[in-house]
């Protein structure tokens, strides 16, 4: 679990540690096991909640709405909600402004809707990086940003975990919002990564 600036480490959270520590050192459990659930967490089951909250905001525009007046509330409406998630801000991507998210201090990140934060997000040179030069990160990435286009960094603070509302790829007309979860990826709501067209 990443640690977080703007609390100390919950009841749970410490218990969960000295058990997996302790099952470790028992040799019951092996660490390339708990890796893999990790990276279960971090790239499978977790950050499919968020890309279902940007499914509903596409397919939407009512919930798209209330999403980005209120995250919190419209990503409790799918049943999203919990530590590290308690005051979400979602932020649209626009054909004028590119999103992208970052925890200067330490490894803030929206747990109930994309799960645990990748090993990247939580090093020194994203964080300060990302912030002098968010679009030579983005380049890192794979991902160009065109210069009229104006890039934002959101600092997660005490109170606030933000998420990127990616753009709808063209080509997706009439798609299902189960289809349109499927092409959402967890660095398209970090704002690392656009959602690729389908097919490209
Ligand atoms: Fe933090």
């Amino acid at each position: 679990m990443g640690e977080n600036h703007t609390r100390p480490l919950s009841e749970i959270e410490i218990r969960v540690k000295a058990l997996e520590t302790l099952l470790i050192e028992k040799g019951l459990v092996d660490p390339a096991a708990v890796d893999a659930l990790i990276d279960t967490y971090e790239h499978k089951v977790g950050p499919r909640n968020g890309a279902k909250v940007v499914a509903r905001a596409w397919t939407d525009p009512a919930y798209k709405q209330r999403l980005l007046a209120d995250g919190t509330k419209a990503i409790l409406e799918l049943g999203y909600s919990g530590i590290q998630g308690e005051d979400m801000v979602v932020v649209e991507n626009t054909p004028e402004v590119h999103n992208v998210l970052v925890c200067t201090l330490c490894s803030c990140y929206p747990w109930p809707t994309l799960g645990l934060p990748p090993v990247w997000y939580k090093s020194a040179p994203y964080r300060s990086r990302v912030v002098i030069d968010p679009r030579g990160v983005l380049k890192e990435f794979g991902t160009e940003v065109a210069d009229e286009v104006k890039v934002k960094v959101w600092d997660s603070t005490a109170e606030l975990r933000y998420m990127v509302l990616p753009e709808r790829p063209a080509g997706t007309e009439g798609w299902s919002e189960a289809q349109l979860a499927e092409l959402v990826s967890r660095d398209a709501m970090i704002g690392v990564a656009k959602v690729a067209a389908p097919g490209k």
